[in-house]
């Protein structure tokens, strides 16, 4: 039919004009109506989790940090950061002096985890934890101190106070048998005693959102929201505690974890699901959990594209037909593609490479309408990060009863980094969501393994004190 409507002898065609792919997309292209009411609904979501009754029901859970304020400044020591979850296990070294001015040195060192380790048992993946740990002060040369450590553990967590989490569910690539419903510092703390041949003190769990928050409200007391857009989504910001149900006592200000990746969870994102959503979801390791997650980011974005130009070219609308064996294996085509495909000088030289490894032979207009899938694609993810971002940021604004919010985002995560547009493309949509904000992105320099050494260190000071 696409063929009938430009009046044209399918042969002579040689590749899908835009605008036939905007049609054949039309389901990924939201309009700033669905986008705002996609931030009501977030909103009301946001408004659930934090609701004792509602709380338990809620796909988006709202958890509670313990992490009170950002740094005050005053912070100094000596610190292990811990980042596991994201891209890469990271391990850090963190100190902080404090003469005249607040410095941070830090040094870290980067870690593999194999598949079979996210795979199997969690004693052997905390082992692992442990063991690289062991290296890392072995390699530093600090395996006799009892330094403080903070770990950012990625996931979602249960938390009654800075120093214990426990794992709701396991997200993105990971899914390592008995840690689900477990302390994740007990069992670090296990693996680290069973070695016995080193010594540490885990001060904090700090989800990354948090970890991002904190490093940039290092550099901006402003910063008041952590986002990242990496291998997985998330944000948290700090919320009033007279909001916070789940936590005792109305003053002051908490940090609150939102994990928006559950959005839609509970079915509440049905109408904005495509058909190549539900494949991907079929298809992971958590069918029917992170829906939001799976519309977002880095993990599924590539793979997105992949089972869209799947189809079209099953269709005879790419490719000339051709369908390879390569295009047809998941995880072939990835979201550093996409990121590759977007840049706006060399990008179609890009996707004929990246399609001519895929075996398919495209033609230029191959190329052009692969680019503009990609297009959509990621547009959509960004769109969709502006609305719940929005909610958020009108929650910050109604909490602090002024007209015109002014606030800071401090983000992080590969997809945000990597991506040639999708920064100046979420910043726009935000701003035009949210019209009466002046919002700052701040790009999170240093990971979030700073943010969590600095959660740890404020621990260390409050624990001194205690002691004394
Ligand atoms: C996890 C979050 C995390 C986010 C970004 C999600 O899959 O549930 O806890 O913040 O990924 O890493
Ligand atoms: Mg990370």
């Amino acid at each position: 039919w696409l063929c009938c409507q430009l009046g044209q002898n399918p042969r002579a065609m040689l590749g899908l004009p835009t605008i036939l792919i905007d049609k054949y997309l039309y389901a990924m292209r939201l309009s700033d109506e669905t986008l705002l009411d996609v931030m009501a609904r977030f909103r009301r979501e946001m408004k659930n989790g934090l609701s004792r009754d509602f709380n338990p029901t809620a796909a988006v859970k709202m958890l509670p940090t313990f992490v009170r304020s950002i740094p005050d400044g005053s912070e100094k020591g000596d610190f292990i950061a811990l980042d596991l979850g994201g891209s890469y296990f990271r391990i850090l070294r963190v100190k902080v002096s404090h003469e005249k001015k607040q410095t941070v040195q830090m040094e870290s060192e980067i870690y593999n985890t194999p598949e079979d380790i996210m795979h199997g048992s969690g004693t052997r993946l905390f082992d692992h934890v442990a063991e690289c740990l062991g290296d890392f002060m072995e390699k530093q040369q600090i395996k006799d101190k009892k330094l403080p450590v903070g770990f950012t553990f990625s996931f979602p967590c249960r938390q009654t106070k800075l120093d214990e989490g426990i794992l709701i569910t396991w997200t993105k690539r990971f899914k390592a048998s008995g840690v689900e419903g477990a302390d994740v510092v007990k069992l670090l703390n296990k693996a680290i005693k069973k070695r016995g041949d080193y010594d540490a003190d885990i001060m904090a769990v700090v989800n990354d959102t948090v970890g991002t928050m904190m490093t940039c409200g290092f550099d901006d007391q402003r910063c008041e929201v952590g986002l990242i857009i990496g291998t997985g989504t998330n944000a948290c910001y700090m919320e009033e505690m007279r909001h916070i149900d789940l936590v005792e006592g109305d003053e002051g200000r908490m940090c609150i974890n939102t994990e928006w990746g559950a959005f839609g969870d509970d079915g509440s994102l049905e109408d904005i699901r495509t058909e190549f959503d539900r494949e991907i979801d079929r298809g992971s390791l958590n069918p029917g959990k992170q829906l939001f997650e799976k519309m977002v980011s880095g993990l599924y974005m590539g793979e997105l594209v992949r089972l869209i130009l799947v189809k079209m070219a099953k269709e005879g609308l790419l490719f000339e037909g051709r369908i390879t064996p390569e295009l047809l294996t998941k995880g072939k085509f990835e979201t550093k593609h996409v990121s590759a495909i977007e840049k706006s000088k060399e990008g179609l030289n890009k996707a004929k490479e990246i399609l001519t490894r895929l075996g398919v032979e495209p033609s230029h207009e191959d190329c052009i309408a692969v680019q503009h899938v990609c297009t959509i694609v990621s547009f959509r993810s960004a769109n969709l990060v502006a609305s719940t971002l929005g909610a958020i940021l009108n929650q910050l604004r109604d909490n602090k009863g002024v007209g015109r919010l002014r606030t800071t985002v401090g983000v992080d995560g590969s997809l945000y980094k990597m991506h040639p547009q999708y920064a100046r493309r979420l910043h726009k949509t935000t701003r035009r969501l949210v019209p009466d904000s002046e919002v700052r992105f701040l790009l999170s320099e240093s990971g979030s393994g700073k943010g969590a050494a600095m959660v740890t260190a404020v621990a260390y000071r409050l624990a001194e004190q205690h002691r004394l």
